[in-house]
């Protein structure tokens, strides 16, 4: 495995590769969710690319970019063992360099609402530094979790809108034993924050278990999860969503697939999780 800090590197070893390339874009303190990415790569492609960057244009002024857990030895070893080829780890100056200032920006009504409306200029970061990505590595295929739902629609949105030259891959969610969704920022979870934090996972079953049951009015759905996390103690709701999948537009009634999102503050730390319905 090789791992290169600098794109006129990334660029000379791509130049050497024949055969398909995925890419796995991450923030690094890797889990078993970015893993499933990496595995899922391998599988489809003859050579695996993965890179970490925590990207401070994704972070808001008051948001946890300078505690973000950080991991790098222990992550190139995880890298290494799912078979990934090259790590490309830049720096935040070869990101960003003096002078840096072109965005990607995809438009208001895949970006202004659920983690665009709570997090202002984070889908902006995201898919400046995704393109970046794009450009350093030109992969034939990229692979996103299904966590971040909205920032899939999004990057989806983005590759088609400006041609670009690669397959968006979804990769379903990985959980925790008890239904917690894998994240970096579990960790910043007390033991007791860590129990609250299986409201998510329960809200989401609530909607699914209504679902199946019949249930295809979408505000009593929304409601119902409200309640079942406004008894959490813990919990504060920053939003709880059900909207289509494609277009983000909240939905009145449920034909499938609908997007079932939440976004709920456990003590201090901000999780996010969501479910699809009929997809
Ligand atoms: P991050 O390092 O948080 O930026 O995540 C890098 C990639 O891993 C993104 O495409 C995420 O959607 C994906 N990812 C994060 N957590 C999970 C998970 N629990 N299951 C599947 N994919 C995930």
């Amino acid at each position: 495995m090789q791992v290169v800090t600098t794109v006129a590197e990334m660029h000379r070893l791509r130049s050497q590769m024949t055969g398909s390339v995925g890419l796995v874009p991450t923030m690094g303190y890797l889990h078993e969710g970015h893993l499933s990415l990496v595995h899922r790569a391998r599988a489809d492609n003859e050579h695996v690319v993965a890179s970490i960057f925590v990207n401070p244009t994704q972070f808001g002024p008051q948001e946890d970019y300078q505690r973000y857990p950080r991991d790098p030895e222990r992550d190139l070893r995880l890298l290494e063992q799912e078979g990934t080829d090259v790590v490309f780890m830049p720096g935040v100056e070869e990101m960003y360099p003096q002078g840096f200032d072109t965005w990607v920006e995809v438009g208001e009504s895949l970006t202004g609402r659920l983690e665009g409306a709570s997090r202002p200029g984070h889908l902006r970061g995201v898919t400046t530094v995704v393109a970046k990505l794009f450009n350093v590595v030109q992969a034939q295929r990229a692979y996103f979790g299904q966590k971040d739902g909205q920032q899939l629609a999004v990057i989806r949105r983005m590759a088609a809108d400006l041609h670009m030259d690669v397959e968006v891959v979804a990769v379903p969610t990985v959980r925790e034993p008890d239904g917690l969704a894998m994240s970096s920022r579990n960790t910043y979870l007390s033991p007791e924050e860590r129990k609250a934090s299986l409201v998510l996972w329960k809200a989401l079953c609530l909607a699914r278990g209504h679902w199946e049951n019949g249930e295809r009015d979408a505000s009593r759905l929304r409601q119902e999860m409200t309640s079942l996390i406004e008894r959490e103690p813990f919990a504060t709701i920053d939003y709880v969503s059900i909207a289509n999948p494609e277009t983000l537009e909240e939905l009145a009634e449920i034909a499938a697939p609908a997007l079932v999102s939440l976004a709920v503050r456990i003590g201090g730390t901000r999780l996010i999780d969501n479910t699809i319905l009929g997809g």
